[in-house]
């Protein structure tokens, strides 16, 4: 490690808070420069489309840095900028105001962007989209008793403002495109259950809905579906997912795929510049690459690229995992839950359940749980602990809720 040496992050986000936090935390004592986009310290994105949305969190609360430990860290922040090019031979980072930053290790934490809808060159003064803290903010101040809100896509953040906009009194529809909510993160018992509890809480939630126009010209006035309903709708809000930022990579001559393609150790093709988080794409268990955007993800991602930058070599091996929170309800995922796994539904008090996944040689591979609060948390972990442990087990008698995870992990359960 060389006090010499300038550790420059692109992306002040999540990953690349972390990132640099860990490079302190790990004794390097040269130069850190973080290059955020946004002109706050890094923050955690969770807590916007929940706690904040119901008036209950900030800014403060959200971030990774209190402005004190920011300022003892001694990172240099530059916030509001944007990297628009790297050049790997000549190690440095160029900014949109025209400054290079030379550099001898590089991360690239440059998460993603909301995807938009195609709306032939309109544009619609209460449409949201939901990503940043700011527009957190600007969403948070239409919430009021009676807004009629139409949310376009039932994934995480359509649900998780759906949640959040009912508590404050709205009037909420969802139109969620696919047969189910969020179905390409999801097992379909918790869609139902996630379609059932938003549904008992007063929203009203279209399956395969198709938009055939939005009624308005500057204003969206009601959303009209392929099947002739008319929603009214006093403000919108977009969540149909997630476009990683490749452009940067790509134009600097970095391989990428679905992300920033890496190695195992958050390597990227070019020489000494590494990636994490939404935008990055690794090595998966099957032999093809894979891309995760969960807190878990950045969080680990970002930790473990920091210390490979300062010359460790700890290969990237996380389990994965996020949760989701509506209303009085949470759900968590650890693990894979692959397509053919065969699944054991253990229930629970209060309408949870907790759904495991296990391999051809009855060994968990993931677990899926739903609960009041967050009774599931410890179940869960308890799983993390199984799937790691790669302990054969009793099939048969799984489902029963008495039968405890804790013993299992001990091999009780013979
Ligand atoms: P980000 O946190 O997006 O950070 C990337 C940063 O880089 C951004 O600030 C961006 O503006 C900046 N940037 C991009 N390009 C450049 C450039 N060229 N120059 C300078 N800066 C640049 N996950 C869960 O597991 N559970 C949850 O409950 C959950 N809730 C969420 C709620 C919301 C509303 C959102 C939006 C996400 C949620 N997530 C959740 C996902 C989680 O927050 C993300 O996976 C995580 O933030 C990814 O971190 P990141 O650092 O890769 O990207
Ligand atoms: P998402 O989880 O991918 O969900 C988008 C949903 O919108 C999908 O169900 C998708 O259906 C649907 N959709 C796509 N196009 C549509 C259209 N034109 N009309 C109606 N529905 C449409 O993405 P997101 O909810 O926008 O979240 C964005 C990012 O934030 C993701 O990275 C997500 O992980 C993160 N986030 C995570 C959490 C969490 O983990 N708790 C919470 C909030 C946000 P198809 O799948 O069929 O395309």
């Amino acid at each position: 490690m060389n006090a010499s040496e300038t550790m420059v992050i692109v992306g002040a986000g999540h990953a690349g808070g972390r990132a640099a936090l860990t490079l302190r935390e790990a004794g390097f004592t040269g130069r850190i420069v973080l290059i955020g986009d946004e002109p706050h310290l890094p923050y955690e994105r969770p807590p916007l489309s929940k706690a904040l949305l119901k008036g209950e969190s900030d800014l403060a609360a959200c971030s990774l840095f209190s402005e004190a430990n920011f300022i003892a860290s001694g990172i240099e922040h530059l916030s509001g900028v944007k990297a628009t090019h790297i050049d790997p031979a000549r190690h440095e980072a160029v900014l949109d105001s025209g400054v290079s930053v030379g550099y001898s290790k590089l991360l690239l934490a440059v998460g993603g962007t909301s995807r938009s809808l195609d709306l032939g060159g309109r544009s619609f003064d209460n449409m949201h989209y939901l990503r940043t803290y700011d527009e957190a903010v600007e969403l948070e101040k239409h919430l009021t008793p009676g807004t009629r809100l139409v949310v376009v896509g039932g994934g995480f953040i359509g649900l998780e403002v759906a949640a959040s906009a009912c508590e404050r009194g709205c009037d909420v529809t969802v139109l969620e495109a696919g047969t189910r909510l969020a179905a390409r993160a999801l097992p379909e018992r918790t869609s139902e259950a996630l379609l059932a509890l938003h549904r008992r809480e007063g929203v009203t939630i279209h399956l395969g809905a198709r938009i055939k126009r939005f009624i308005g010209e500057t204003h969206v006035e009601a959303v009209q579906l392929a099947d002739g309903t008319c929603v009214p709708c006093d403000l919108l809000l977009v969540g149909i997912g997630l476009q990683p930022n490749l452009e940067l990579a790509r134009q600097s001559g970095l391989e990428t795929g679905s992300g920033i393609r890496v190695d195992r150790y958050l390597r990227t093709s070019a020489p000494d510049v590494y990636a994490a988080g939404d935008a990055c794409e690794f090595p998966g268990i099957d032999g093809g690459f894979q891309r995760q955007e969960t807190w878990r993800n950045a969080e680990a991602q970002g930790r473990i690229a920091a210390l490979n930058m300062l010359g460790q070599e700890q290969p990237f091996i996380g389990v994965p995992g996020f949760w989701s929170d509506h209303y009085a309800f949470g759900l968590q995922t650890v693990g894979v839950l692959a397509a053919d796994a065969r699944i054991v539904q253990r229930e629970g008090g209060d309408g949870g359940f907790l759904l495991l996944y296990l391999d051809s040689r009855s060994r968990l591979t993931g677990a899926s749980g739903w609960g009041l609060g967050n009774s599931i948390a410890k179940d869960i972990k308890l799983c993390e602990r199984l799937i790691e442990s790669e302990v054969v087990l009793p099939v048969d008698a799984l489902a029963d809720a008495g039968v405890s995870l804790k013993g299992l992990l001990r091999g009780a359960y013979a």
